[in-house]
């Protein structure tokens, strides 16, 4: 396979990135997909099932001696990031069972964090909230003076034109300090298989926004979330070092 940057007409789309999967994905997206995760250079890396990533492993790599076992279907970037986002069904239903109870576990104490947080620092009493990539802070202001002050990370963002939750983590307009927190996230869900925490992208509502916030306060240890308007939905970020100045 190739990775480079060729691009393609597609006929939903219109001109894009070409990006490559197995014939298996392109039939099924519903399975489970091997690939890099998307990088700044790479957003969409090519992906195999199963069924193709045995004969992948016998060599290591895809080289002449097994590249004629794999057939590849192309797609545009969108097609592509709606194939993958479907492969979130692919959960066992004990992973599945797992995934519910642990999301419920982290939406109560994210609710007890931000409730002691709200009251501790009486935060509603401020009419303006700003945040800054570059200092990665959040800051709560009345009349232009600062009152609380808060360390940042960002957990993803749901948006409400397309209805889907994007991670930080895969998120390359935002700068990497904002960005790489979400990491730790990610590779917690590759370790327990909760898909959710790994899938860039997938089809949401904006409770999923808070559950995901929730999920992200709990592993990175924050003291509670905040989530902000944007053009297109919404933003949510876990809050660290909350303290009054
Ligand atoms: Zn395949
Ligand atoms: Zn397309």
């Amino acid at each position: 396979m190739t990775t480079d940057s060729e691009t393609l007409h597609c006929p939903t789309h219109g001109e894009s990135q070409a990006t490559y999967i197995c014939e298996h994905l392109a039939d099924n997206a519903a399975q489970r997909w091997h690939c890099d995760y998307p990088s700044q250079d790479n957003p969409s890396p090519d992906a195999w099932c199963d069924r193709c990533n045995a004969e992948f492993l016998k060599q290591g790599a895809w080289n002449e001696a097994n590249q004629g076992r794999i057939n590849i279907k192309l797609f545009c970037l969108s097609c592509y990031e709606r194939r993958k986002g479907e492969s979130i069904s692919y959960m066992d239903a004990a992973s599945g069972k797992q995934w519910e109870a642990f999301v419920s576990g982290c939406c109560e104490e994210l609710t007890k964090k931000n409730e002691h947080l709200w009251q501790r620092l009486s935060l509603t009493s401020y009419k303006r909230w700003d945040w800054s990539q570059d200092t990665a802070e959040l800051v709560f202001s009345n009349d232009d003076v600062p009152g609380v002050i808060a360390r940042i990370a960002f957990v993803g963002s749901f948006s409400t034109k397309s209805e889907t939750w994007l991670w930080a983590w895969a998120n390359f307009n935002l700068v990497e300090a904002i960005r790489e927190p979400a990491i730790a996230v990610r590779d917690y869900g590759e370790q327990k298989d909760f898909l959710p925490l790994t899938i860039p992208k997938w089809s949401a509502t904006q409770e999923d926004g808070w559950h995901m916030a929730a999920v992200a306060a709990r592993i990175l240890g924050a003291e509670g979330a905040y989530r902000t308007p944007s053009d297109y939905g919404f933003t949510f970020m876990v809050l660290h070092d909350v303290r009054t100045v």
